[in-house]
């Protein structure tokens, strides 16, 4: 077989070179590693069978909380001492939000790493790897300001089914506790047309699914002066005209989630009631310490109309205790609302202060053992609630999306994102659309019979 090389490449040097991109963190960092692979593959790079085959090896990284960033240097230090001792002639990229906040850190840890980058210059990474790939050169290469716009396209997804795609960059909320506006820059908005383009490429290539990504979806077009969240909506319903796909988003702030999103999903064929509204805090003295912008009466309203109007909706959130300042009073007012909100899904950390976040001057003042307590009360909190909505699932009937065969098992998701697992054999295959009788099972999982 011949192949086929971009102008300006040499057969031993770049034709034949593989790439591996490993993404730490949240979706929006796993979109634009698709989005790095799609940009490497435009280059003439071959994505590898796996990472071992690699010959350039992309760590995105991730800075949220310490730990789990910790935790990546300590990953992407030996890993690199072990890929070049396997393959010397290996490049090690490191890349993203601990690359930007990180650098002199990097920088001190790993003479390994052959290419340092932030997020700032995302669009230009591909080429500062072509170029030490080429000449065999080591690059640090960041950029201080954030690009003004956002007009990211193509993407090499990792599912033939479900896409992600990115509708803002950045973020403009500045939440005390979070380093994601300084790691991502202010926010910016893909514009109408781009969002248009991709989102009827990807329903013509016959995905399922495609989830609109942003750290604060309700507030797109707020930069652009022109369109706003939910005019985007309404045009997805137009665009999609009678294609059977299911429109999913990701993430609403409380703040800026308005009542008019629910009636226009509500009325949607194409729109999930599934929200993620992530709550972190249910005392309003901690909701304003963090800077959020809403208090749990306004929260709790928010919730109560998306039950009132749409009931199979689920609703997931994402809570941090142990933040300065939370007593164990503010604390039993986290599980007060989590009580009355009755999340469905809940992502729970405990709080980790981030140098350069207005938090970070205040003392962290409750002990990590307490932190630790208050976690595991919180996740038996929520575990309890939704054990005890499981019976209310019985018989009810679904439509799912198959997505998954793992062992054998065959499971899949519906509008509200609930997972059903398949039990019994059937000729389904991953990918079609079915409806299920639903049953509560064994292990908290919820088991679905084909409906005949
Ligand atoms: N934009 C989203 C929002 O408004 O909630 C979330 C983005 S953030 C990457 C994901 C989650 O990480 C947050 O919702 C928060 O619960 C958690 N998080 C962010 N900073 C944190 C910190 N310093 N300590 C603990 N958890 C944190
Ligand atoms: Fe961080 Fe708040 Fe922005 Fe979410 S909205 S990314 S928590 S600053």
């Amino acid at each position: 077989m011949e192949i086929k090389r971009k102008p300006g490449f040499t057969a031993r040097e770049v034709a034949l070179a593989t790439f591996w991109v490993e993404t730490f963190g949240c979706q929006m960092n796993k979109s634009r590693s698709e989005h790095l692979a799609y940009q490497l593959q435009e280059l003439g790079f071959y994505l590898a069978e796996g990472p071992e085959e690699a010959d350039i090896f992309v760590f995105n990284t991730c800075a949220v909380r310490e730990h789990a960033a910790e935790r990546a240097m300590n990953i992407i230090v030996k890993f690199a001492q072990e890929k070049k001792e396997k393959n010397p002639d290996s490049i090690i990229v490191v890349c993203g939000c601990l690359g930007q906040l990180e650098r002199e850190k990097l920088l001190g840890k790993d003479e390994k790493i052959d290419v340092l980058a932030g997020t700032h210059n995302w669009g230009k990474i591909p080429f500062l790897i072509k170029k030490a790939w080429q000449e065999k050169v080591k690059i640090v290469d960041f950029q201080e300001e954030a690009p003004s716009l956002y007009e990211e396209r193509g993407y090499c997804h990792s599912s033939k089914i479900s896409a992600y795609l990115p509708i803002t960059f950045g973020c403009d909320n500045f939440c005390s506790y979070c380093v994601v506006p300084y790691t991502t820059g202010k926010e910016r908005s893909k514009p109408r047309e781009i969002i248009k383009e991709e989102l009827m490429n990807l329903a013509e290539e016959g995905f399922r699914e495609v989830t609109l990504l942003g750290q604060n979806v309700n507030s797109y077009g707020r930069d652009r002066k022109e369109e706003a969240f939910e005019e985007l909506l309404l045009d997805i319903e137009e665009w999609l005209g009678n294609k059977k796909i299911w429109v999913r988003f990701l993430t609403s702030h409380p703040r800026d989630f308005r009542e008019k999103i629910v009636r226009i999903v509500k009325d949607s064929r194409v729109l999930c009631p599934y929200f993620h509204l992530p709550l972190q805090a249910g005392s309003n003295k901690i909701l304003q310490l963090m800077k959020r912008g809403y208090t749990r009466e306004d929260y709790l309203n928010k919730v109560n109309l998306i039950r009132q109007s749409i009931p199979s909706a689920r609703i997931g959130t994402d809570i941090i205790v142990g933040f300065p300042g939370e007593t164990d009073s503010d604390f039993q007012e986290t599980l007060d609302v989590v009580r009355e909100a009755q999340f469905d899904v809940a992502y729970t950390y405990v709080y980790s202060p981030r140098p350069g976040t207005a938090a970070y001057l205040l003392e962290d003042d409750v002990p990590l053992p307490e932190k630790k307590e208050r976690l595991h009360v919180l996740n038996d909190t929520l575990r309890n609630i939704y054990r005890e909505k499981l019976p209310s699932l019985q018989g009810k009937v679904m439509e799912i999306l198959v997505d998954r065969k793992e062992g054998g098992l065959l499971s899949g998701r519906g509008a509200n994102n609930l997972r059903v697992y398949l039990r019994e054999p059937c000729s389904i295959e991953v990918g079609e659309w079915i409806e299920v009788v639903l049953t509560p099972g064994e292990g908290n999982k919820v088991y679905g019979s084909v409906k005949k």
